[in-house]
């Protein structure tokens, strides 16, 4: 089979890759629990979904503006203005399938080939595959103290001639982290300094913990007219308002910068699902406790997945400070983060995802979406899987498990 030369170098999701496997593995009747995704559990807002059924129940869902309709267009106006209190017109906003295309057709709009696009690691899975995508070069950025958070002297050092952006995702996937308002400040006036694009993804801003306010980037802008900036904002309804499966971002920015990503979006796809966008304008309206009530849950999951965690000595955790993932180093038991991800699924039934992913080995990343069951199971099975002290057999449901490596 002749491929071409890039689809030989995109890698399949490797969460979305768990996803199935796990799927696959329940499907058989195996007690798999699932640590390793990236999706609330709660439902979607009672608005969201009268607002979508009410577009179903006209039977008459058609073609969209390829940047969004109109209404969700003005929610998504009242949402900046709310929380980053930045007055935009509908031509700074496009509404895309998800944050993920807004961020395609972003670095589509931006990018020539072999431009660089710098971010900091632990990153994404999805950042280095999407700038290749777009013919970029993608530039991760290591802390040199082995944290979480680089400073900004070191992506300066990172950016060359070549560089055409910096992408930062705070709170972050996967580490929890919420980067420092130092460094956020510090990245956005290195960027106005050196006329490059900041592309702030702000996909987990309102999922924080520990009586945290959310991040503005605005806050250290020298540039006050949005249209001569190059600040973009990316937002989205997925982990916000757990409404993953409707599918709808959006990002916030220069006119100029977001009618190319219209014009592009509306040749790939056209604009996002109808139904969807009435779901989003449904939520992005309506009652604001789901975030609320999720935000608890998540703040109570994360601390007694940490409490659990801290159980396991040899193991180093960050506390997040935000979103629903912690990304525990491991490497006292494996360094071979593929390889503890894998034993862990096949002698347990635990999904994780392997910290190499994100580019940091050693780690795994462990989700807290899922329920206080899952959770606490899944921890203990991954220290009696670990921890040599422990018993040496253990029951999957009315399956023994004798261990039998170590
Ligand atoms: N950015 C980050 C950091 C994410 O974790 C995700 C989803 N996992 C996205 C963007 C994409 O969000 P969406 O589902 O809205 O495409």
């Amino acid at each position: 089979m002749s491929l071409s030369q890039l689809a030989r170098s995109i890698c399949e999701s490797p969460t979305l890759k768990l996803n199935e496997t796990a799927a696959l593995l329940r499907d058989k009747g195996e007690p798999v629990i699932h640590l390793g995704g990236g999706e609330p559990k709660s439902k979607a807002p009672i608005d969201a979904i009268m607002a979508c059924s009410g577009l179903l129940q006209t039977g008459e869902v058609r073609y969209t503006p390829a940047d969004g309709i109109p209404a969700l267009k003005k929610a998504i106006i009242r949402y900046t203005e709310e929380h980053y209190n930045r007055l935009v017109t509908p031509d700074n906003v496009i509404a895309s399938s998800g944050a993920k295309q807004s961020i395609m057709v972003l670095l589509h709009a931006i990018l020539d080939p072999k431009e660089e696009v710098i971010f900091p690691v632990p990153f994404w899975v999805s950042y280095p595959e999407m700038i290749k995508i777009a013919g970029g070069v993608p530039v991760p950025v290591t802390a040199r103290d082995g944290g979480f958070e680089p400073t900004v002297e070191e992506i300066a050092e990172a950016v060359g001639p070549y560089t055409k952006a910096i992408l930062l995702n705070s709170p972050n996937n996967p580490s929890g982290v919420v980067y420092s308002e130092e460094f956020i400040g510090g990245v956005v006036e290195l960027c106005e300094k050196r006329n490059l694009y900041l592309i702030m993804d702000d996909t987990y801003n309102r999922l924080i913990f520990d009586g945290r306010v959310p991040s503005n980037c605005y806050r250290y802008t020298g540039v006050q007219n949005l249209n001569s900036s190059k600040l973009i904002v990316i937002n989205c309804v997925s982990k916000m308002y757990a409404m993953t499966g409707f599918r709808i971002g959006w990002a916030v920015g220069n006119k100029e910068v977001v009618r190319a990503m219209a014009n592009i979006q509306s040749q790939e796809t056209s604009g996002p699902a109808a139904p969807s966008q009435w779901a989003a304008v449904g939520a992005l309206n309506g009652i604001q406790s789901s975030i609320e009530s999720l935000r608890l849950t998540l703040e109570n999951n994360r601390n007694v997945l940490l409490k659990r965690l801290g159980g396991l000595s040899g193991v180093k955790t960050v506390k997040p400070g935000g979103t629903f993932y912690t990304f525990p180093d491991f490497s006292a038991y494996e360094k071979d983060s593929q390889k503890l991800s894998r034993m862990l699924l096949d002698k347990v039934r635990v999904v994780t995802v392997p910290g190499r992913e994100f580019g940091m080995e050693g780690h795994l990343r462990v989700s807290f979406c899922g329920t206080m069951k899952e959770i606490t199971e899944g921890v203990d099975r991954i220290k009696w899987a670990l921890d040599p002290s422990a018993p040496n057999e253990m029951f999957l449901g009315d399956r023994k498990l004798v261990r039998d490596w170590r």
